[in-house]
């Protein structure tokens, strides 16, 4: 049945904004954005393609603010002991609502990197399309195989839902283990010199991380890059990549390798700030990711936009080295190429999914609209998303919420965490 919605903006990301247009979609798949009103029309509103999170982790959904302000070390520790007092339906829960959430936010695809596999339960009951990228933590790759596949019998997959391998990082996981998650032809993501304190480790083995001894591997005498350098290519995505230098952003272009930037968790670990101009224009594919709230304060990827931007421009001292309309396309098409997936989400493209986000923007500072990309990325908000479709369904409206049980389930799930 064909379908569709107007509003007084549509910003299609791969061509111009179009002013009073709708979006026509059928059987899940975009037909045309043209000018003219729907019968169901959003005044005050921009349609968007929906956004694209090149990175996130929805089971830590309810771990917002723990370990917040410790070194690295002892905040990777804190979230690893409350961990631990979670059964696998309080972690099913809370991812949840991690995915109910992302939806709310205007979210339709995420990339997540998940521990116990709850995501893809997740990500099927609320319609959010994944990527679940099973992480292992391991120096032998039968190791990482048994951690594999006692976590791939709780994924489903399905049209939305794709399975995913995850080598957590290249201080807890050895370049074979690497090696044999590449050898998959699965999706394959992992996090990559988030940190000067994974260089240290990996450099000369102290710093930070030492005390976690038992979890990581054994230095390699080399940087992360370097560490990785057999393994780097198109078919890896690397979360933050922020302590680099200017000869390994060089070597991550050349070999194609997609990045997902972080800023707010960056910041909020006292990471850095990654460095984003020189990524983009060695040519890098980068896509922008809330990360969870874990390491961040929730999965707002307005606040994450405009969180790039803000760093951008500080870093390179320049206000046009991040401007709305390129922020804005890191986090729906750029991040759909950093994911593989641009054929199919990203822009509202006829042919793609019918993947779209109703932002209001009525009542913002940017309202009335002179530049859609700029009052959408400054004013843009969860609290003013109308409305989230996913392949064509509508996945949350405002004023709904389904989740209340599952809100109800993880808030005691963070409560016994923090007894
Ligand atoms: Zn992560």
């Amino acid at each position: 049945m064909t379908r569709a919605v107007s509003a007084d903006w549509v910003l299609p990301v791969d061509g111009p904004p179009v002013q009073d247009a709708r979006v026509v979609w059928d059987d899940g798949r975009i037909l045309e954005v043209v000018p003219g009103r729907a019968a169901r029309h959003y005044p005050g509103a921009v349609i968007l393609p929906g956004l694209v999170n090149a990175h996130s982790h929805l089971e830590y959904a309810v771990y917002a603010g723990f370990g917040d302000g410790q070194p690295f070390g002892d905040w990777l520790a804190t979230h690893i002991v409350r961990k631990r007092a979670l059964g696998f339906d309080e972690m099913v829960a809370i991812a949840t609502r991690g995915a109910a959430d992302s939806l709310a936010a205007g979210i339709t695809t995420t990339a997540d990197y998940s521990y116990s596999a709850a995501s893809a339960a997740a990500a099927a009951a609320t319609g959010l399309r994944a990527i679940v990228y099973l992480e292992v933590f391991a120096s032998d790759p039968a190791e990482a195989e048994r951690q594999f596949d006692a976590a791939r019998a709780r994924v489903d997959e399905s049209d939305r839902v794709t399975l995913g391998i995850s080598p957590h990082a290249p201080y807890t996981c050895s370049v074979e283990v690497y090696r044999w998650c590449l050898s998959l032809g699965i999706p394959v993501g992992t996090h990559l010199a988030e940190s000067a304190a994974e260089n240290e480790w990996l450099t000369a083995g102290t710093g930070p991380l030492a005390p976690g001894e038992e979890i990581l591997v054994p230095p390699t005498g080399k940087r992360a890059v370097a560490t990785l350098e057999d393994v780097l290519g198109p078919d890896l995505l690397c979360a933050h990549c922020v302590d680099l230098d200017p000869a390994e952003i060089d070597a991550l272009a050349a070999r194609d390798v997609p990045v997902a930037h972080c800023p707010r968790s960056n910041a909020l670990l006292g990471c850095g700030i990654a460095p984003l101009a020189d990524l983009r224009a060695a040519g890098v594919r980068v896509g922008l990711g809330t990360d969870s709230p874990a390491s961040t304060p929730s999965f707002d990827a307005w606040e994450e936009l405009r969180a790039a931007i803000y760093a951008s421009r500080s870093r390179e001292r320049r206000s046009d080295a991040l401007g709305a309309e390129d922020a804005l396309r890191l986090a729906t098409l750029d991040a759909a190429r950093a994911l593989g997936l641009e054929r199919e989400v990203g822009s509202l493209t006829p042919g793609k999914r019918a993947d779209v986000t109703v932002l209001s923007l009525a009542g913002s500072p940017y309202d009335p609209v002179e530049d859609p990309a700029v009052a959408a990325v400054f004013g843009g908000s969860p609290a003013g998303i109308l409305e989230t479709i996913v392949d064509g369904q509508t996945r949350y409206r405002q004023g709904e919420d389904a989740w209340q049980e599952v809100r109800s389930t993880s808030s005691a799930a963070r409560r016994r965490m923090l007894a």
